[in-house]
């Protein structure tokens, strides 16, 4: 997922063609109106570039008052492709940032306490402030275990039950939220649109995205529903919506006719299409069917080139958040 969002594979280049005609000033104009997207493209790609931009001062500002830089460190078991590329990606986007990253690779093999004790070395080291355990970790080792063995003050991708806990009561504040979600209030706020009093419907419920994003937009005062892969009448449900985040995995489930005029549609899903136009024979496209959604949103994510920045951007803010926390030094 994060890899994606740090491939040089920008939304436009991707996008299918059709769409890049219609993003494009020159032939919007030419076009006539009913054919147009008419949805404001929400440009998560510039919008990572601030974030990754106001953490590097940010990290900058920090090391010239106090000497110290925050630290991540990144656990990797297992030698799938994906995940090295994952892996890569988030060192290389530290770096970028000005921030120290840490990473120990272990074998598919290794024993469930050896990865224990790896992560109990972390939770030890002044030095790291955020630790990541790459997932899907091979099938012996049990992943709720490990997740729950990360000190939740160093929790950065947010998952622990004591900061996911945090998250759903009210007059709590967790010390982490989880990267994904908190990139689409992100995209959400930072484009101006508002959230307290709008209805939202979330699509998917799954712990890493649905249930921590229906949470953040219920804190920030939205009236929340959930769908998921049970509710019987979804398209009715989302079409009350104000605010769509869709997250379901079922590649451009969300048609245009589920969607209220005007409504702001967050695709999180990121799936490959079958396209051999394409070199690799394929192309990236969300769990909205954007054709369709833009003709009748007022605000859309394109897929890539939305979301899925926003996951390393923000991961990179809750280290730095989590080491401001750490030195007592104020961002
Ligand atoms: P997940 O764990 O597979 O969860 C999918 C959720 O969607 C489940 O809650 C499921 O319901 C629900 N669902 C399935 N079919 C449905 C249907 N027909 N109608 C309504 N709900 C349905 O997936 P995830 O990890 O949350 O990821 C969701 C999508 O986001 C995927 O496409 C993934 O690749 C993408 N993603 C992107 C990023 C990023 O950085 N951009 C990060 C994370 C994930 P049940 O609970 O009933 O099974």
């Amino acid at each position: 997922m994060t890899a994606i969002s740090t491939t040089p594979l920008g939304w436009k280049l991707s996008a299918p063609a059709p769409l890049r005609r219609r993003g494009t000033r020159a032939t919007a104009r030419v076009l006539p109106r009913s054919a147009r997207a008419d949805a404001a493209i929400i440009d998560g790609k510039a919008i990572a570039e601030t974030v990754r931009e106001e953490v590097r001062a940010k990290v900058a500002a920090m090391k010239e008052s106090t000497g110290k830089v925050p630290g991540l460190a990144v656990v990797l078991v297992g030698e799938r492709k994906d995940s090295e590329t994952y892996v890569r990606s988030k060192k290389k986007a530290c770096a970028e940032a000005g921030i120290e990253s840490f990473g120990t690779d272990l074998p598919g093999d290794a024993t469930e306490d050896e990865v224990l004790a790896v992560v109990a070395a972390y939770n030890a080291d002044p030095n790291v402030h955020g630790i990541l355990v790459q997932l899907p970790m091979p099938d012996h080792i049990d992943e709720e275990r490990v997740l729950g063995a990360i000190d939740y003050e160093k929790d950065v991708d947010g998952f622990h039950p004591l900061n996911i806990g945090r998250l759903s009561q009210r007059g709590r504040e967790p010390l982490f939220v989880p990267c994904t979600p908190r990139g689409c209030i992100e995209l959400l706020e930072r484009s101006g649109i508002e959230i307290a009093g709008k209805e939202a419907v979330v699509v998917g419920r799954s712990n890493v995205v649905g249930t921590p994003a229906a949470l953040l937009l219920q804190r920030r005062d939205a009236t929340v529903t959930i769908v998921h892969s049970r509710t019987p009448n979804s398209e009715e449900i989302v079409r009350r919506a104000d605010i769509v985040i869709a997250a379901c995995g079922r590649m451009e489930m969300v048609k245009g006719s589920w969607i209220k005029p005007g409504a702001a549609v967050i695709d999180v899903g990121i799936n490959a299409k079958d396209d051999p136009s394409k070199k690799r024979g394929y192309r990236l496209v969300g769990d909205v069917d954007y054709e369709e959604c833009a003709k009748v949103a007022g605000h859309i994510t394109p897929v890539p080139g939305g979301v899925g920045p926003m996951t390393i951007a923000i991961l990179l803010q809750n280290t730095l958040e989590g080491a401001a926390r750490a030195y007592g030094y104020e961002l």
